[in-house]
């Protein structure tokens, strides 16, 4: 199995952090590179039995210049383009606004849509269960994820999931 899966969310949820836990600590500062237009490669996760190459897609944000259309358009793009969509949260701040932007950009997409709720470690476990419902009333994700990516709890399960649309 392999192919490709791109990482949306905005900033501060812990994009880098689940990368750096699933991939490593040497790849995730290469891609602390200056970011262009362009999707650029995050990290490529190996295994005996699947290949995922993650995208980070930068630019999915409110409106603000021809320039930041331009990255709105080439990250919509990518979405549309990949096996899978990783929809990062940070479950520890609830649903808030750049949360609802992102999401409203997902309905373009016809990409399965993972939401990935991380920091649950910061979190009671009854507190999740509404929050989940929260997100489901938005949109038809294709599987929900809860991890800490910070301890790696579930991100095992997580890379499963990955693999059922690869
Ligand atoms: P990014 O902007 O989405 O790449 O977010 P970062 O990976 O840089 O994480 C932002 C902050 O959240 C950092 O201080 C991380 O240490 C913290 N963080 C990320 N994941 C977790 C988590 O699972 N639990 C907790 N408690 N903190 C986390
Ligand atoms: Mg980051």
């Amino acid at each position: 199995k392999s192919g490709f899966v791109a990482i949306v969310g905005r900033p501060n949820v812990g994009k880098s952090t689940l990368m750096n836990h699933i991939i490593g600590q040497k790849i995730a500062i290469m891609s602390d590179k200056p970011q262009t237009t362009r999707n650029k490669i995050h990290g490529v996760y190996t295994t005996e039995d699947m290949q995922i190459v993650f995208l980070d897609t930068p630019g999915i944000h409110k409106r603000q210049s021809k320039l930041g259309d331009f990255m709105n358009t080439t990250a919509l793009n990518t979405l549309g383009e990949v096996e899978a969509v990783l929809f990062l949260v940070d479950a520890s701040e609830g649903l808030g606004g750049g949360d609802r932007f992102i999401i409203e950009r997902l309905k373009d997409v016809n990409t399965p849509v993972i939401l990935v709720m991380n920091k649950i470690d910061r979190i009671e476990p009854e507190q999740l269960l509404p929050l989940i419902e929260q997100y489901r009333e938005l949109y038809d994700f294709a599987e929900i994820v809860p991890i800490s990516a910070m301890l790696g709890n579930n991100v095992t399960t997580l890379l499963e999931q990955i693999g059922k649309y690869l």
